[in-house]
C-alpha cells in the first residue's frame, strides 16, 4: 500500500510537474510571440487573445476575451469594411494573402495591419472558430508610402520637364525610363525600343569621352558628352547632356538629358545676322559719305593740277618761261596728283574690305588718317582738329579700317557740335594714351553745346538724331566695332563744356601675352 501510495504520488507528481513544464513553456511563448494571435469562435466572439495582440490594440486580455463585434478596435470610420471582412472570416473566405486594414488603439491612434486566418480545429478534428494572426505594417507602409511618393515626385519633376530625358541600357541600347517630353517627341512606346530606332539627337560614337559599352561597373558615374546636337531629321537643336551612370537595378545605363535650343539658336543667329547688315550698312553710309566729300575732296588737288598744268601751257605758248618757275609748277602738280592718288587708294582700302581683320597698327596712323578724312569738314566749318599722342604708345590690336571708322564718326560729332554753337577758337582734340590694365585710351574732346540729359538716355539707341540728315546709326555702331575689340565705348561732359566720347582698345603687348597664355 505504502508503495502504491508513494508510486501513485510519484506518478502525480510526475504528471503535474510535465504539465507545469509545459504550461511554463507555453506562456513564455507566448509572451515573446511578437505576431499578435486572436481566436474567435463561430459565431464571432473573442475566445482568445495572446499578449502581442492585446499591446498591438492597447486592451487587456480580460477586455478582449468574450467580446463580440463590432469589436473595440475597429475604427468608427473603418466599420463597414471590418464587418465585412469578418463576415469573410466566418464564412470560410478569407483571402489566403491575408486582410490589410486599419484598426484603433485604445489611445486612438490608427495603425495599419496584415491579418492572416485559418481554421481552429480540436484535436477531433471539430472546428471551434477561426485563428488571425495579426502583424502591424504600419511602418513597411509608411516606408512604402514615402518611397512611392517620392517616386511619383520624381516623375513629376522628370515629366513637368521641358527637356527630354531618357535612360537607355549602356550596352543594348534599350530605353528603360522616358519622361513625358521625351515620349511626347518620340512616341509613347518608347520604353523598351532602342535609343536607335526612335532616333534621338545623339553624338556619334566617336564623340563620347569614353565609348559607354566598355565601361565596368568601377567607371561610374561618369561624364559622356556635353554639346549642341542638330536632329538630322527634324533640324532642331538640342544641348545634349550624357552621363554613364548605375540603374536601379545594378547595370550600366546612359542618362541623357536634351534640351531643345533651336530658339535660342536662331536668335543668335538672328542676331549676328542683324549686326552683320548694320556694320555693312554703316560701311555703305560711310561709303556714301564718303563718296561725296572725295568728289569734293579730289576738286582740290585736280583743280591745282589743272590750274600749275594751264600755267605751264601759258607760258610755254607766249615763249617766255624760266626753267625755275616751269620746274617749280610741276613739282608742285606732282606732289598734288600723289595726294589725290592716296585719297583714291584709302577709299579702295575702304571698299575692298569685307570682314575684320586685326593686327598690330600704331594708333597714330589710325587718328591721323581719320582725321585726314574729317579735315574737309572741319575746314568748312572752321573748327580745327588735332591729335595729342603720348609718346611711346605702344600699337592696339585692331582692325585699322574699323577703328578709323569710329575716330572719324566722333571727330565728325564733335565737328558738327562744334558747328552748331559751339566755341570753335578751341581745337577738337584727339587724345590717346594708355589707359588702365594695359588697355589704350582714346578721347575726342570737343567745345560744343553738348548733350542734355534727356538725348544722353538715347545716345547709343539706333536711329536717334538730332540732325536734319542724320541717320542715327554712328554711335551704335561705334559701340559694336569696339566691344568686337574688347573695349569700352563711353560718353562723358567735358567740365569746360562740350562733349567727350572715350574709347579703349587692347593694346598689342597684352594681346601677345594672352596669345602666349593661351
Ligand atoms: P548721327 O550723327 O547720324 O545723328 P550718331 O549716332 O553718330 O548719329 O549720333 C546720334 C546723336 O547723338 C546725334 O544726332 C547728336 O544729337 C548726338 N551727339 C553725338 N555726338 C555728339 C557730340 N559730340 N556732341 C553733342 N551731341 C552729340
Amino acid at each position: 500500500l505504502l508503495y502504491a501510495v508513494a508510486h501513485d504520488i510519484t506518478g502525480r507528481k510526475a504528471a503535474e510537474d510535465a504539465l507545469l513544464t509545459e504550461d511554463a513553456f507555453r506562456k513564455s511563448m507566448e509572451e515573446s510571440l511578437v505576431t499578435g494571435m486572436r481566436a474567435i469562435d463561430l459565431t464571432g466572439r473573442i475566445t482568445y487573445v495572446n499578449p502581442a495582440f492585446s499591446r498591438m490594440v492597447g486592451w487587456s486580455q480580460e477586455e478582449l476575451v468574450g467580446s463580440v463585434p463590432p469589436f473595440a478596435y475597429w475604427p468608427a470610420e473603418e466599420m463597414e469594411t471590418c464587418h465585412r471582412n469578418l463576415q469573410l472570416t466566418l464564412a470560410g473566405k478569407a483571402p489566403a494573402s491575408g486582410f490589410e486594414m486599419r484598426i484603433r488603439r485604445k489611445s486612438g491612434e490608427r495603425i495599419d495591419i496584415r491579418l492572416f486566418i485559418s481554421p481552429l480545429i480540436d484535436s477531433l478534428g471539430k472546428q471551434l472558430g477561426w485563428m488571425a494572426a495579426m502583424s502591424d505594417i504600419t511602418e513597411p507602409k509608411r516606408v512604402r508610402a514615402a518611397l512611392e511618393a517620392s517616386q511619383e515626385r520624381f516623375e513629376a519633376v522628370l515629366d513637368g520637364l521641358d527637356a527630354a530625358v531618357f535612360v537607355a541600357d549602356a550596352h543594348t541600347d534599350e530605353i528603360l525610363y522616358a519622361n513625358h517630353a521625351f515620349m511626347v517627341m518620340h512616341g509613347f512606346d518608347a520604353v523598351g525600343r532602342t535609343v536607335r530606332a526612335v532616333s534621338v539627337a545623339q553624338p556619334e560614337r566617336g564623340d563620347y569621352l569614353v565609348d559607354p559599352r566598355n565601361l565596368g561597373p568601377a567607371d561610374l558615374p561618369r561624364e559622356l558628352f556635353d554639346g549642341e546636337l542638330r536632329h538630322p531629321l527634324s533640324g532642331r537643336w538640342y544641348h545634349v547632356r550624357e552621363r554613364a551612370t548605375r540603374w536601379v537595378d545594378g547595370r550600366a545605363v546612359r542618362m541623357a538629358i536634351a534640351t531643345d535650343i533651336t530658339d535660342r539658336k536662331h536668335m543668335e543667329d538672328a542676331e549676328r545676322q542683324q549686326e552683320e547688315r548694320l556694320q555693312r550698312t554703316a560701311r555703305l553710309i560711310t561709303m556714301g559719305e564718303m563718296a561725296s566729300t572725295l568728289a569734293h575732296e579730289l576738286n582740290q588737288p585736280l583743280g591745282a593740277i589743272s590750274n600749275y598744268a594751264s600755267g605751264c601751257v601759258k607760258r610755254l605758248q607766249a615763249g617766255e618761261w624760266k626753267q625755275q618757275e616751269l620746274l617749280a609748277a610741276m613739282q608742285k602738280a606732282s606732289y598734288q596728283a600723289e595726294r589725290a592718288g592716296k585719297i583714291i587708294r584709302r577709299i579702295r582700302d575702304f571698299v575692298r574690305k569685307s570682314e575684320p581683320r586685326r593686327a598690330a597698327v600704331p594708333l597714330e596712323d589710325i587718328i591721323e588718317d581719320a582725321i585726314g578724312f574729317a579735315e574737309i569738314d572741319a575746314r568748312r566749318v572752321g573748327v580745327r582738329v588735332v591729335a595729342e599722342i603720348e609718346p611711346g604708345m605702344p600699337r592696339v590690336f585692331a582692325d585699322r579700317i574699323m577703328i578709323e571708322q569710329v575716330v572719324l564718326n566722333l571727330v565728325r560729332n564733335g565737328i558738327d557740335a562744334t558747328s552748331e554753337g559751339g566755341d570753335n577758337a578751341v581745337p577738337l582734340v584727339v587724345r590717346a594714351r594708355a589707359g588702365h590694365g594695359r588697355m589704350a585710351e582714346v578721347a575726342v574732346i570737343d567745345r560744343g553745346g553738348g548733350i542734355s540729359d534727356l538725348d544722353r538716355e538715347r545716345l547709343f539707341t539706333p536711329f536717334f538724331t538730332t540732325k536734319a540728315d542724320g541717320m542715327g546709326m554712328g554711335l551704335n555702331i561705334c559701340r559694336s566695332i569696339i566691344e568686337f575689340h574688347e573695349g569700352r565705348l563711353w560718353e562723358e561732359p567735358n567740365p569746360e563744356g562740350g562733349t567727350i566720347f572715350s574709347f579703349t582698345l587692347p593694346m598689342e603687348t597684352q594681346r601677345e601675352q594672352l596669345v602666349q597664355h593661351v
